[in-house]
């Protein structure tokens, strides 16, 4: 099957879930308590990831900035070598005042190094649609960033001294972003976010995570990685529903 066919099959799935989900959820969602929730879920606290010891990465002056400034102060930085070869830094888009979810991908592509937002290419529109089916979108209620704001060259995975770098602008973006849950997209991001850097993406996907001890986090792959390989589709989607549980609990089961 091609990857256009690929894409078809998995959408009408999704447009099914969407529907049934749609039928289930209110009218008008309440806002939800997240936090009894994630209380209820025996998950695996990420180890020594608390926002608090992020933070402490991050030097003062900054770490009180709010995300206009962040974004800002981030368009010209120069901390790693990623800074020598981007067009524009890749800071992050989407509902920024306490979404759903904040999906967490690697860095940016060659579409979004020129365009400066994340998740606009290929992968990106399929990651739209993974994000649809299950009542989320980037206009409403997801936030969106990667653990390097600027471009890797050749779309390389991000070194490890360039997601050291970065990665302080991360937990300020999600401290201020305050989402209710976590979507980690590909290895280099669920790696760091989870602290098992030796870990494969088939044991990470397994698990249920509690960031910074409140925030469930769910891994799997990345929208690049299931359009080269389509025997991923069915685990995403698997991941897809245990992230859709936890956001929407009226629908369990
Ligand atoms: S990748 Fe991050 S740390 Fe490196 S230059 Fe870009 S913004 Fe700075």
């Amino acid at each position: 099957m091609d990857v256009k066919g690929a894409i078809t099959e998995l959408d009408n799935i999704m447009d099914l879930y969407e529907a049934i989900l749609k039928k289930k959820l209110p009218v008008k969602p309440q806002n939800k308590d997240f936090s009894s929730v994630a209380a209820k879920i025996e998950g695996e606290k990420a180890e020594d990831k608390t926002i608090q010891s992020m933070l402490s990465d991050i030097p003062d002056d900054f770490s009180q900035m709010d995300l206009n400034r962040l974004s800002n102060y981030v368009s010209t930085c120069t901390r790693c070598g990623l800074c020598k070869t981007r067009t524009n830094t890749v800071f992050g888009e989407g509902c920024s005042n306490r979404p759903k979810v904040m999906v967490i991908g690697e860095g940016p592509g060659e579409k979004e190094d020129l365009t400066g937002r994340p998740f606009v290419g290929l992968a990106g529109e399929y990651l739209d649609k993974w994000l649809k089916a299950i009542g989320l979108s980037r206009e409403t209620n997801t936030y969106i960033a990667n653990v390097v704001k600027c471009r890797p060259p050749q779309n390389r995975d991000p070194k490890d001294d360039e997601k050291e770098a970065c990665k302080a602008f991360l937990y300020q973006q999600i401290a201020l972003v305050m989402p209710s849950a976590i979507l980690c997209v590909g290895k280099p991001a669920s790696t760091l976010m989870t602290g098992k850097m030796d870990a494969t993406m088939a044991s990470l996907r397994e698990k249920l995570f509690l960031f910074d001890s409140s925030i469930p986090m769910v891994c799997t792959y990345h929208p690049a990685a299931v359009l080269r390989n389509m025997e991923l589709r069915r685990p995403v989607w698997e991941d897809l529903k245990r992230l859709s549980s936890i956001i929407n609990p009226q629908i369990r089961g």
